[in-house]
């Protein structure tokens, strides 16, 4: 354990500001003063010529057309697809980096409090339409590329997604992103760039297979690669302790080895707005110093073999959603991006020349999950051994700087790290957590004396055989505010996994902030022809940056003209992701059925075997029936997608049953277009954006209590589909906002799963007789051989069905039952798709957003002044 005597601040040496700038960047005075050497008619000339690139249609195609002959040196009318879409990428590029450096640069004179969104995902999806969209060029950009003999949506569909995240977590960010930017609030996200984003899924005789994510093979347009910006990370090596000349301990960290972080920035364009702000991704690339050590010594292979281990920390992002994988170059990886981010935020902070007990005041950090915790650990450890402060002073810097968002309860997504291993890379670290702890459990003692009980529960050292570190205890312990990602979430985790904590803080460190969606690429982009009606029927589109006007909606329910158009949108939407079924899956279906849809990654608690096992069930229903009984079955399209996490081998059996389902299903002539099953491979964000339109009807159906929010749910209502759901995350948001009569919601209530899990544990309950049912059928080898779904079949009566699929079949039945009978009624069920988009203002993002910033982050939107045009 670490010297635990804090150094007393009256004895520590405060070297004032401007000694410990030992950082290279200008000041904007010190830039100013530059400026002054410089003749008056060179500082004239470059103020004329470094003015945005003007926004016509001549001026477009122009730059268009020069990039395609020069940037990528090719002849006019040898070009495909591709090579369109990378001109005029390239040329949204130029525009997008004029707006960056304009925002940038008035944001440095301002230097106002800013936020940093800590990520290690962003899920962004493809930037081009976004951007286009966002700047207020689609139309300019759309009419420019058909003249030059291109369509605009072949040039659109030719961009790679940037496929930096595994699902909610990461969308979640970049939906964000979108509205601090659109919010014109001051904000970066720091994440990283890995060479190798979430894995491509194909399916092969019906299992899931992994490819690798080459997006970086034919280049990257939407990032400025910052070769200068590169900051040394250490790993490894040992700790020095000292005493200096006031006879103080000081603790100096020696790494064994060291790699470069390298930035990368990426544009966010605000909408309707000139501000444009910033996601940092580092990569990681040998220390040249570090390579030449091996090289002198006549070491030349271990000093590539040292190179490719230092390349090696950015190279993939790990393919768990809700699960921890607990791997050593995954930590390497969260020390990597928290150190690069921290140095970066530090150096910019301390051009302002301000003390150190203002860093509160100039940066909020938010760490989007456990994922980002050790920067809280980083910059206690800046602050003690480089900049000299006492640990009170320090320490309470930190605590006013960081906030923390879970995103789980899920025992097995919880982070934990082996201290021998955390040890061996972070020695230094190691020691401050020690302290860290053993000076919050000496306070935690104090207030609630003599409970051991207490201390172990809520201590950062959780005691097994090796120590283990429980990062979200960590979290708690080193930020101001605690949030959830919704009302129910946010709830739960006051009562279990932080209860402790509740009582020790009280309740106003624990908040809510639910999650949202940017109405802006989940509406407008996605589903342009909604957009549209919405944008005619209210008279302006100031809906687009305030969701609750689409309140105005409402009025149009009972207007039988507005729901024809309505309807005929979403048929057209039905239409395009028929198209896409029959190309990704050859699949003939019918845009007349009802579109039943579940997407999302595949997991046992999102419960997609329940989805199956109940398309099983009412497929033996038809085929059971009469011809005059089926004349009155309503015909449904079953969709899933997702990924399943590689080594996740119960949730890669559920993919192989719905293929093996849908294969024998939509062969069978006594079923016809009443029922057909397909699974979308490679589900990602632009896939989504085809999807989401075109839903009749969305599953999410997760156990209650086990899914914190979800925001797929969000989009599809958005988009004027209907939801079938639990009682779990922001579904039950979602009903408050949109009313009982627009949601079918189904099964058990999240405070009666432990007793139901104890019952069927310990009292077997006999499984549901309909359920039964379905087993049997797969028993006997109606889909495949059935030996294959044996573990899977097993989770239900080995396994006690944990997820208590059993215990919610019957109502879940009946609802499904209960949205054939109401999709009958087309009037009715549009009035219902009506109200569902007019009510969903709340999940906007912006509102979001905005919470934290007045709630959490303290900061203040800043405006920025468009410095005008290039005249020609
Ligand atoms: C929105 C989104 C998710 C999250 O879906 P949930 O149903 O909320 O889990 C996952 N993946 C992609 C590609 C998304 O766009």
């Amino acid at each position: 354990m670490a010297d635990s005597k804090k150094p007393e601040s009256h004895t520590v040496p405060r070297r004032p500001m401007h000694h410990r700038r030992n950082f290279t960047g200008l000041t904007t005075k010190e830039l100013d003063a530059e400026k002054a050497k410089w003749p008056k008619e060179t500082v004239q000339l470059w103020e004329q010529l470094s003015k945005k690139e003007a926004n016509d249609l001549h001026t477009i195609q122009k730059s268009i057309v020069h990039h395609v002959t020069t940037t990528l040196a090719r002849a006019a009318y040898n070009m495909d697809n591709f090579s369109a879409y990378q001109a005029v990428a390239l040329s949204t590029r130029d525009r997008l980096i004029s707006r960056w450096n304009e925002t940038q640069g008035q944001l440095s004179k301002a230097d106002p409090k800013r936020v940093y969104y800590l990520s290690l995902e962003f899920l962004l999806g493809r930037s081009m339409d976004n951007a286009l969209l966002n700047m207020g060029l689609k139309g300019v950009y759309s009419q420019g590329v058909e003249q030059l003999g291109f369509n605009m949506e072949d040039v659109i569909e030719s961009e790679v997604d940037a496929a930096l995240g595994n699902g909610g977590l990461g969308r979640l960010a970049a939906c964000y992103m979108d509205s601090l930017a659109t919010l014109d609030y001051p904000a970066w996200g720091y994440g990283l760039r890995y060479n190798y984003g979430i894995f491509q899924q194909r399916i092969v005789d019906g299992y899931q297979t992994e490819y690798p994510d080459y997006w970086l093979n034919f280049d990257n347009p939407w990032e400025l690669p910052r070769l200068d910006i590169s900051i040394p990370i250490g790993f490894g090596g040992h700790v020095q302790t000292t005493q200096d000349e006031y006879g103080v301990t000081r603790h100096n960290w020696i790494p064994a080895n060291s790699v470069q972080a390298i930035a990368y920035d990426v544009p966010i364009p605000g909408y309707g707005t000139e501000n444009c702000n910033n996601i940092r991704l580092w990569r990681s690339k040998p220390t040249r110093v570090f390579d030449l050590t091996s090289f002198n010594e006549g070491n030349y292979e271990k000093s590539v073999e040292d190179a490719t281990q230092a390349e090696k920390i950015t190279s993939v992002l790990y393919p768990n959603d809700n699960t921890m994988a607990g791997k050593e170059l995954r930590l390497k990886q969260q020390y990597f991006w928290t150190a690069a981010s921290l140095y970066d935020i530090m150096r910019r902070f301390k051009k302002s020349m301000r003390e150190w007990s203002d860093f509160p005041d100039q940066v909020a950090i938010q760490l989007n999950d456990t994922h980002p915790t050790l920067a809280i650990v980083e910059l206690q450890r800046l602050l003690v051994d480089e900049e000299m402060l006492s640990w009170d002073d320090a320490w309470d810097i930190v605590t006013r700087t960081f906030a923390f968002t879970n995103h789980t309860v899920l025992p097995e997504a919880m982070e934990k790290w082996s201290v021998p291993m955390f040890e061996y890379l972070l020695p230094r670290h190691l020691q401050i957590i020690f302290d860290i702890n053993l000076f919050f459990l000496q306070k935690v003692e104090k207030k609630f004396p003599n409970d051991r009980g207490l201390l172990n529960r809520m201590s950062i050292i959780e005691e097994a055989q090796p120590q283990q570190i429980r990062m979200a205890h960590l979290a708690v312990v080193g930020s101001h505010k605690v949030n959830g990602v919704a009302a129910l979430h946010s709830d739960l985790i006051k009562k279990t996994i932080f209860h402790d904590f509740v009582d020790y803080y009280g309740e106003e460190k624990f908040v809510n902030k639910t999650n949202g969606i940017t109405p802006r690429r989940w509406l407008h982009q996605a589903n342009p022809q909604l957009s549209a009606l919405i944008t005619e029927t209210l008279g302006n589109d100031r809906w687009l940056k305030e969701l609750s006007q689409l309140r105005g909606l409402d009025k149009k329910v009972e207007n039988a003209e507005f729901r024809k158009k309505w309807t005929a949108i979403k048929r057209l939407n039905k239409v395009r992701l028929a198209e896409l079924i029959k190309t990704r899956c050859d699949v003939e279906v019918s845009p007349d059925a009802l579109f039943d849809i579940q997407v999302k990654r595949i997991h046992e608690y999102k419960r997609q075997f329940m989805n199956i096992l109940y398309v099983i069930h009412r497929y033996r229903t038809i085929k059971s029936m009469t011809a005059a009984q089926k004349a009155s079955v309503q015909p449904r399209v079953v969709v899933f997608g997702g990924k399943a996490a590689p080594g996740y081998y119960i949730a890669k059996l559920v993919i192989k049953l719905i293929n093996s389902v849908a294969a024998v299903v939509n062969q069978d002539p006594a079923v016809g277009d009443l029922l057909k099953v397909v699974f979308v491979p490679d589900y990602n964000v632009s896939v989504a954006e085809i999807i989401v339109p075109a839903s009749d009807i969305s599953q999410h159906i997760s156990t209650a209590g086990t899914e914190a929010s979800g925001t797929s749910n969000m989009k599809f209502v958005l988009n004027g589909g209907l939801i079938i759901g639990t009682m779990d995350g922001a579904n039950i948001e979602i009903l408050e906002e949109i009313g009982e009569d627009n949601i079918f919601i189904f099964g058990c209530l999240a405070d009666e799963v432990e007793d139901l899990r104890h019952a069927q544990r310990y009292r077997n309950v006999p499984m549901d007789p309909a359920l039964q049912g379905v087993i049997s059928a797969i028993e006997r080898g109606t889909f495949d051989d059935p030996k294959i779904y044996q573990p899977l079949i097993s989770t239900l009566t080995v396994g006690k069905d944990f997820y208590l699929i059993s215990a919610d079949f019957a109502s879940y039945i009946a609802a499904n039952q209960q949205v054939d009978a109401a999709y009958k009624d087309q009037e009715e069920w549009a009035k219902k798709s009506i109200r569902c988009t007019a009510n969903m203002g709340k999940f906007s993002s912006d509102r979001a957003v905005k919470e934290y910033a007045d709630q959490i982050w303290n900061i203040k939107p800043i405006s920025v002044v468009d410095e005008g045009y290039l005249q020609a």
